[in-house]
This record gives C-alpha cells, sequence and structure tokens, in this order.
C-alpha cells in the first residue's frame, strides 16, 4: 500500500514526489514508458531558474528523476492503464501490474498537437518548437514561421516578434479563433504579417530547418518559402483520457477544485493536464510542489 501513487514524470510529477518522499510519504511514480515529458523533446532550456548557462531538457529531466530516486521514490517505467477511483484505498493498474494507494496525483501532463506533416518530427528542436516562450531566444534575428489561428499563435508571434526579424502567421482559414484584443495587438505590430488559408505541407532542410512547402488551399499553388523557424501553436492535448470518473472540461482538462483536488477524493491533480495556459516547466514543477503539500494536508486529516 502506497501512501500516494504519483502518474507521471514529467516536472510536476518528479516534484511532487520529491516532495511527498521528504515528507516520508511512501510514493509510487508510474513513469510510463516514454517518461520525462515534453522537456524530453526540446534542446536548450535557458528559463528554467538555477541554471545560468542553460541545460539540455532531457539532462534537467534526468536530474529531477535522480533527485527524486535519491529522496526515496520508486519510480517504475510502466504504463498507466486504469485506475477505480470508486473506493479507498484507490487500485491502479499499470503494464502488468495492480498497486493500490491512499492517494494519487494525477500529472500525466499535455502533448503538444503538432501538423503530422513530412520532416516535422525528425526536426523537432531544430528549428520546429511547439513553446516561443521556451525557443524563441534561439531565433534573434531570424525569420520564423508559427502556425495556428488561435490565443496561443497570437502570444507566440507576439513572442517571437520581440527577437525575430520577422514573424508570418500562417492560418488555414480566412479568420482567426483568437479574442479581438489578441488579433488586434498582432495586427499593429510591424514585424508580423499574416497568411491566411494556407497550410505548411513539407519542413525541408538538411540538419535544421531552412525552408517550407506552402499550400494555399483555396488555389491550391505551392510555394517554397525559405525559413529559419517554424513554431506551431495549433493546441494541446491533455493526457486525461484514462481516468474515468474525473471531471474534465470541453477540451480535456482536468478541472482542479480548490486545492489541486479533482472531484474525487484523494485524488490530485498536477502540471499541464489541468493547466491549459502557462505550460512552463517551471510552473509545472510548482503545481507538483503544492498538490504533494496538499496530499500530506489530506493525509494528516485521516
Ligand atoms: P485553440 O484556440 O484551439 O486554437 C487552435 C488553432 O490551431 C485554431 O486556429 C485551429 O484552426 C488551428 N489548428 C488546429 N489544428 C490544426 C492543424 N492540424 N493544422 C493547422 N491549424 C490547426 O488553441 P490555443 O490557441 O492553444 O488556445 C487554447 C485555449 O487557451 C483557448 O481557450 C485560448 O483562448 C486560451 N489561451 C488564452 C490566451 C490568452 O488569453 N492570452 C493565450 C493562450 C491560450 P481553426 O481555427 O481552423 O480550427
Amino acid at each position: 500500500m502506497y501512501d500516494v501513487i504519483i502518474i507521471g514524470a514529467g516536472p510536476s510529477g518528479l516534484t511532487a514526489a520529491i516532495y511527498t518522499t521528504r515528507a516520508n510519504l511512501k510514493t509510487l511514480v508510474l513513469a510510463g514508458p516514454t517518461w520525462g515529458g515534453q522537456l524530453m523533446l526540446t534542446t536548450l532550456v535557458e528559463n528554467f531558474p538555477g541554471f545560468p548557462d542553460g541545460i539540455l531538457g532531457p539532462e534537467l529531466m534526468q536530474n529531477m528523476r535522480k533527485q527524486a530516486e535519491k529522496t526515496g521514490a520508486e519510480i517504475k517505467d510502466i504504463e498507466f492503464k486504469s485506475a477505480d477511483f470508486s473506493r479507498q484505498p484507490f487500485e491502479i493498474v499499470a503494464g502488468e501490474d495492480k498497486f493500490t494507494a491512499k492517494s494519487v496525483i494525477v500529472a500525466t501532463g499535455a502533448d503538444a498537437r503538432w501538423l503530422n506533416v513530412p520532416g516535422e518530427k525528425e526536426r523537432i528542436g531544430r528549428g520546429v518548437s511547439s513553446c516561443a516562450t521556451c525557443d524563441a531566444a534561439f531565433f534573434r534575428n531570424k525569420n520564423v514561421i508559427i502556425v495556428g489561428g488561435g490565443d496561443s499563435a497570437m502570444e507566440e508571434a507576439l513572442v517571437l516578434a520581440n527577437v525575430a526579424t520577422s514573424v508570418k502567421l500562417v492560418h488555414r482559414r480566412s479568420e482567426f479563433r483568437a479574442s479581438d484584443i489578441m488579433q488586434k495587438r498582432v495586427k499593429e505590430n510591424p514585424k508580423i504579417t499574416t497568411v491566411l488559408n494556407s497550410e505548411i505541407i513539407e519542413v525541408l532542410g538538411e540538419n535544421r530547418v531552412q525552408s517550407v512547402k506552402l499550400k494555399n488551399n483555396q488555389t491550391n499553388e505551392v510555394i517554397d518559402l525559405p525559413i529559419d523557424g517554424v513554431f506551431v501553436a495549433i493546441g494541446h492535448i491533455p493526457n486525461s483520457k484514462r481516468f474515468t470518473g474525473i471531471d474534465v472540461d470541453k477540451e480535456g482538462y482536468i478541472l482542479p477544485k480548490d486545492h489541486f483536488h479533482t472531484n474525487v477524493e484523494g485524488v490530485f491533480v498536477a502540471g499541464d493536464v489541468h493547466d491549459r495556459q502557462y505550460r512552463q516547466a517551471i510552473t509545472a514543477a510548482g503545481y507538483g510542489a503544492a498538490a504533494a503539500l496538499e496530499v500530506q494536508n489530506w493525509l494528516a486529516t485521516k
């Protein structure tokens, strides 16, 4: 019987584990076969405090994992399958095994939605990115594309315009779905131009991004556009599908009640699986710490 099972081993899950183990709670982390979260797909991380020269995303995650293991977390690289939250203690199935726990922290994160076009996946971290806040600084005085028509795309275009020479905002329709205020800011920025009714159909380049094939979906014209970076901001997919009985919003983000509790007593949530707004490694880690402290309080009252 574990005091707490943490599902997910990105910044939020591993930070939660560091806190729960240091509070002497018997902790199991179900990391899954591809543990580490979105930072495993990035190169240099320059905005995580404590690393003045930056740190590689996978190295940062290795360090977090090592720290969680050192403080006593048991970490299993097996995939979470299902949970019975209808009675306590909770029963969790992962891999071929069954585990029981008094409490659970869901920290399964979210995955960036990608275009899924040829040449994109292999250039993630080599000119293709899903986070301007994280990677804009690598595109100082370069020409970049941002794809999407929602608030994220507008926000990221503005972040990029602070450093890049030019920003092309590529959207598949003739209208943006972003809020008026965000659209206005983008329109007023002289570095940003919009390319409507258009889709990237291929990302090209030796080793890193050098150009894209851009198709106008009204005329079917395809052009080769030289470019240094492609930022994809077409939404995220929260990893919440397997949690039956846990309340989510219409897009699948888990709905936290006060203090990181879900609608099920004893089940807490932390990180990008509930946070649609900030989505940073440091905020996810902060949520992990907070959820772990709430678990401690909750177990103490039991
Ligand atoms: P979103 O609102 O769902 O917008 C996604 C955009 O990506 C849409 O314009 C969509 O096109 C496009 N898209 C989806 N799949 C695509 C594909 N395969 N190829 C090309 N384009 C594709 O997502 P979001 O912008 O990440 O925002 C999520 C939520 O967070 C929203 O509620 C938003 O308001 C909120 N948010 C708010 C702020 C802020 O207020 N500052 C900042 C960020 C996010 P279509 O329009 O054609 O469907």
